[in-house]
């Protein structure tokens, strides 16, 4: 064979070579972002360490966790999942109770709106027990909304939608740890509490394993969070008093940076390390009080 035909064997086989390794490395990049949040309504992360929650553990002993989070010190729901949503404080999300009286959904939109500002293709969704979380919803924020009656019912609809749908964020609202809390008293040494945490953390489980039987999951990378809105004391919450302000914060997922998390880390912070792991440009005009916590 002539040298110049060897050389341009060579050179083909190479540049075969170049296009197959950049064709896999981009298939890496291209690994689809997701985001699960699960919001486990009024638990208290010193209630959350003492019950036995398999499901939970796994996730923030691999995970990056915190278990002195802190939630908005009016500590109702309303005020405290909007913040979780909106990444801002109540300042300027104005929910001030559990009313939604007259939340500032224009300029400090759930963070679905501010994600498809830049990715519009985005599928959200939304699926609760307690449905006023949704009032801060607007038109297309949401692909899909859904209430559900029982926890049990949400857990359902969640695996139903994780195993058929199309689905790049979701968040989940559990409530069966509060009604126990406002029953029974929010309290470590309450059995009828810890147990109701436990009986959440069988849910958890059994989304995670929904989750991981997705048909694409192997080319997905999930980010989970799983947080609460605020704790409690008695038999009630709303006060600014560390039993009703500290909540625990996990993240789980390929990118986070295992451990506890040093920082301070505040309720507000979820929709921001959300829209990170989403690939969101977070914008400056956007205003957010949050900042991203625990990933690499
Ligand atoms: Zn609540």
């Amino acid at each position: 064979m002539p040298l110049k035909r060897k050389i341009m064997k060579l050179r083909f086989k190479f540049s075969l070579l170049l296009s197959l390794i950049i064709v896999f490395s981009f298939g890496e990049i291209k690994a689809q972002n997701k985001v699960l949040i699960l919001g486990i309504d009024g638990c208290r992360p010193d209630a959350l360490l003492e019950a036995k929650t398999p499901n939970l553990d796994n996730l923030w002993q691999n995970g990056a966790y915190s278990f002195k989070a802190k939630t908005d010190d009016l500590s109702w729901s309303g005020v405290c999942w909007t913040g979780m949503l909106t990444g801002v404080w109540r300042d300027k999300h104005n929910v001030l109770s559990n009313q939604y009286r007259n939340p500032n959904t224009k300029d400090y939109p759930h963070f679905f709106n501010l994600a498809k500002q830049q990715l519009p293709q985005l599928k959200t969704y939304s699926i609760a027990n307690w449905s006023p979380v949704h009032n801060i919803l607007q038109e297309n924020d949401a692909t899909v909304v859904k209430h559900k009656l029982t926890d049990g019912l949400v857990t359902k609809s969640v695996i139903k939608t994780l195993k058929n749908a199309d689905v790049d964020v979701m968040f989940v609202h559990l409530d069966n740890v509060d009604h126990a809390g406002h029953k029974y008293g929010y309290a470590v040494d309450n059995p009828k509490y810890i147990k109701s945490i436990e009986k959440t953390d069988t849910k958890v489980g059994r989304i995670i394993k929904g989750l991981e039987k997705r048909k694409n999951y192997k080319n997905e990378n999930w980010l989970i969070l799983v947080s609460t809105d605020h704790g409690g004391s008695g038999t009630n919450h709303g006060k600014a008093i560390p039993e009703h302000t500290t909540i625990f914060y996990i993240a789980s997922g390929k990118d986070v940076k295992k451990g506890e998390i040093k920082k301070q880390v505040y309720v507000i912070d979820i929709a921001v390390t959300a829209l990170k792991h989403l690939n969101v440009k977070i914008q400056k005009e956007w205003k957010l009080d949050g900042t991203v916590s625990g990933l690499k």
